[in-house]
């Protein structure tokens, strides 16, 4: 039986004030491994055989999972690299089914084998969400340097016939912004919504590599502003924010951390290491050592990120477009080394939205 968005968005939302600040996600990451090689990937630094030997085995997984059990995670969501890409996934993902959670998967879809298909036809997860970045077999190549274009496809459009649900997203880079309105033509002929997203940032090792790739602030703001995500009743909202901020005589809040990494979501790493969330890897806490338990890490890592203060005068302490912006302690720690270095590219894209959505608010600002 489906539910409806609205009865699923109602029930998502009482379960989680019902774990009064307790996790009720987690994200695990199966593999770094991946049949893709895409430039812009946060990841990609770790997609090399070597880095399969730190694996968790198969047992390894299910215990952690046990463990996300008895602390009562609800949503679990496989990820990696490319989860499917491993022996053990039909085995891994049924024992998830088993314990009882609601599932995600992402993948790049590449690889999904017969096993894995007949799996979920059987047991399908709430959602498989995959990243198409292009709307041909030469683009896409261009992007990932691989050929896998045509089967990519025919494992979305498999998901589809058989009912499994399935969400494709989109990274717009300056290597396929020119395709967008074919890419999205492609999605939506199959029937689903076009995602699309422009952020990027550094690569785990702290290669800045696919910051290179980033899309002009400008034409940021025309991709995301046509599919929604700066809608015009956000703006408002913003606008009265910031003039709420302005009368107090600017942002007095000097934590660190003000988004909601810490308050119901972690993430487990290849190594079985919890973390906060995907982008912050400085904090981490041995899920796998005896004696350790969910619990006792999310309740030490989520204090540590929310005890976090700015040190020094960094311009994002006090910037009024803080609450707008892409800019967060762990995307700045990745590109730069640093929690609190604010990042011009970021800063460029606040303003232009901000001063596109609310021409009367930076008007008045100018004047004074
Ligand atoms: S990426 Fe940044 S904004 Fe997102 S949850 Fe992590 S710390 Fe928060
Ligand atoms: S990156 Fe720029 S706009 Fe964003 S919070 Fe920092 S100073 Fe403000």
């Amino acid at each position: 039986m489906s539910i409806k968005h609205q009865e699923y968005r109602e029930f998502s939302n009482r379960i989680r004030s019902l774990r009064n600040r307790k996790p009720s996600a987690c994200q695990i990451e199966l593999t770094y491994l991946c049949p893709l090689h895409c430039r812009h990937c946060y990841a990609g630094c770790y997609n090399k055989k070597t880095s399969a030997k730190k694996q968790l085995s198969t047992e390894q997984v299910k215990e952690i999972l046990r463990k996300c059990k008895k602390a009562g995670i609800v949503w679990l969501g496989f990820t990696g690299g490319d989860p499917l890409l491993r022996q053990d996934f039909a085995q891994i993902y049924s024992y998830a089914l088993e314990l009882g959670f609601i599932t995600t998967i992402f993948s790049s879809l590449a690889t999904l084998n017969k096993e894995t298909l007949e799996v979920l036809k059987k047991s399908p997860p709430f959602v498989v969400e995959t990243t198409l970045n292009a709307a041909d077999a030469i683009k896409y190549k261009e992007v990932t340097a691989t050929n896998l274009f045509n089967r990519h496809l025919r494992n979305i459009k498999k998901l589809i016939k058989f009912n499994i649900g399935i969400k494709v997203k989109t990274q717009i880079t300056k290597q396929n912004i020119h395709d967008t309105g074919k890419i999205k033509e492609l999605i939506e002929s199959m029937g689903l919504e076009f995602r699309p997203s422009t952020l990027l940032h550094a690569q785990l090792n702290h290669n800045t590599s696919p910051c290179v790739l980033r899309v002009a602030p400008k034409d940021s703001l025309i991709i995301m502003g046509k599919h929604g995500q700066f809608s015009e009743k956000t703006n408002h909202h913003l606008e009265a924010k910031i003039n709420i901020k302005d009368k107090i005589n600017g942002p007095k809040d000097s934590r660190l951390f003000t988004c909601g990494a810490g308050n119901d979501s972690f993430w487990v790493d290849t190594e079985g290491k919890m973390i906060i969330c995907g982008n912050l890897r400085t904090f981490t806490y041995d899920l796998l050592k005896r004696g350790n338990s969910v619990e006792k890490g999310f309740f030490r890592l989520s204090k540590k990120v929310h005890e976090l203060r700015f040190k020094t005068n960094s311009k994002c302490r006090a910037c009024y477009y803080r609450s707008n912006c892409q800019w967060c302690p762990a995307r700045a720690y990745l590109e730069t080394g640093s929690f609190e270095k604010p990042n011009e590219y970021f800063c460029d894209l606040a303003y232009e939205t901000l001063k596109s959505e609310n021409p009367h608010f930076f008007q008045r600002r100018s004047l004074i």
